[in-house]
């Protein structure tokens, strides 16, 4: 299984290498020069299997002989071994065709950690056995930087840096941050957005002296590791309410495309997905590009869904390489439009686009009271991402089963909930103390130069 990127000029790369690469020297993504399918009697053989057994099967055939069977089992057992629940990705029932797809029982309380966990055990793996050592930045909108921490912190052969916008993640998430002890770890509040903490990664990552000079590894949304992990719950889920016999749609609290995206990739493999439905906040480009077929960027306006506060969405790339038929220098030139604000999606790409997805957009408003109206009906209690997904799910639901992506604990948000609803969702035991640790945080100007001599300054070498 060979990667290939999506701009087209960067060399193809095995599984082992993507991952710890992360972007591609060209700029672009890297995706599977083809994507494997599962058979039928595949997924029907999915029902009933436990989700690490799910998540083998599902994997396996994209990773290449990165590793043996034995160690890649083992890498997912150790990977969900600290998740609360043991289905890992309960599904719940909101209304008769309407489910939810609990995606918070991971060591963070967000989705982020079923890719994290996995790819911290992934990179331990293949560091220790090659003797090398890297040293990973991420940038952040709140929930991945926690959940990379939690997973890189204390092992030996990575620093971890995150950079997250100051000021503007919620205190929890700078608390998951910012607490832990280990030396490893540095978190770096930018003075900026979302949008300028992930330009300013990428600088890093098209600086190639750089990228070399401090073994530069990527954990962000675009990592392929990671899409690849968030395949597996599209599986279990689907397979749970009747794939492949049942055809099954997904709506997904989208920010940087990442999650959806691993939707796009199950619904390749074989899983009979009808329609993926993009669910965004007032930030809603990805919205407005598929009413209208026009990326515009605009400012962000910052709302109470803060890990989908994003104008910039990078795995949309990976979407449009393939809406392109695969034409890397068309991609590079959307991107090289898209420097001036915008770029036009082609007809016959947008209409492609248009037979797997669906959109919606969800105001301030409106996520507020959906929160509200869950805890009455259901007596669920949704973060306001999560409500986001189930309000605009709602405006989609039809014949087909409808599995909306619950992608963080309520307790991550609770000025927003208790807001909405009057109800201060409580933190689970294990993170009771949180708000009692101390803080270690360094705030850093939205300046590429003054960030890299920060990064190998404190590196260990
Ligand atoms: C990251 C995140 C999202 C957005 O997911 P993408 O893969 O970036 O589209 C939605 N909700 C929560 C809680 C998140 O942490």
């Amino acid at each position: 299984m060979q990667y290939i990127s999506t701009r087209g000029q960067a060399p193809a790369l095995s599984f082992e290498e993507a991952m710890l690469t992360g972007l591609a020297r060209d700029g672009g993504l890297y995706v599977p020069s083809e994507i494997p399918t599962m058979s039928h009697g595949d997924i029907a053989a999915l029902a009933g299997l436990s989700y690490e057994e799910i998540a083998f099967r599902v994997m396996r055939p994209f990773i290449g002989d990165a590793f043996t069977d034995d160690e890649f089992q083992e890498i997912i057992a150790k990977a969900y071994a600290g998740f609360r629940h043991d289905a890992r990705a309960p599904l719940v029932q909101l209304a008769p065709n309407h489910f939810l797809l609990e995606l918070f029982h991971g060591p963070t309380l967000a989705f982020k950690d079923f890719a994290m966990q996995l790819i911290g055990q992934l990179f331990q793996a293949s560091l220790s056995r090659a003797g090398k050592r890297v040293t990973i930045v991420g940038a952040t909108s709140g929930d991945t930087g926690s959940a990379a921490i939690e997973a890189f912190k204390g092992l030996s052969n990575v620093d971890v840096f995150i950079l997250f916008p100051h000021g503007r993640v919620s205190d929890i998430q700078r608390r998951q941050m910012t607490t832990p002890a280990d030396d490893n770890v540095h978190a770096l509040a930018l003075d900026g957005d979302f949008d300028d903490c992930q330009a300013r990664l990428k600088d890093m990552f098209n600086h190639f002296e750089f990228r070399d000079a401090v073994g530069l590894a990527g954990v962000n949304s675009i990592n392929w590791a990671r899409v690849l992990a968030q395949v597996v719950y599209f599986f279990s889920s689907a397979v749970s309410l009747g794939a492949p016999h049942r055809k099954v749609s997904f709506t997904v609290p989208t920010g940087n495309f990442g999650d959806i995206f691993a939707g796009y990739i199950a619904r390749k493999m074989g899983l009979p997905i009808e329609k993926l439905v993009i669910a965004t906040n007032q930030n809603d480009i990805l919205h407005r590009t598929m009413e209208t077929g026009s990326y515009t960027k605009s400012g962000v306006v910052p709302s109470i869904s803060p890990s989908m506060d994003i104008q910039v969405s990078s795995n949309f790339e990976r979407a449009l390489f393939d809406m392109y038929d695969r034409d890397g220098g068309a991609v590079s030139q959307l991107m090289e439009d898209l420097k001036s604000g915008s770029f036009n999606v082609s007809q016959g790409a947008l209409e492609r686009l248009r037979e797997t997805f669906a959109s919606g957009r969800c105001s301030e408003g409106e996520t507020m009271a959906t929160i509200k109206a869950h805890i009455e009906k259901s007596g669920e209690v949704l973060c306001p991402h999560s409500a986001i997904g189930v309000k605009v799910a709602e405006e989609h639901l039809g014949a087909t089963p409808m599995v909306t992506l619950a992608t963080a604990h309520p307790a991550k948000f609770p000025a927003a909930v208790s807001d909405a609803c009057g109800v201060n969702p409580a933190l689970p035991p294990h993170m009771a103390d949180l708000g009692s640790k101390s803080e270690r945080v360094t705030q850093v100007p939205n300046d590429l130069a003054a960030l890299e001599a920060l990064v190998h300054e404190r590196r260990a070498r």
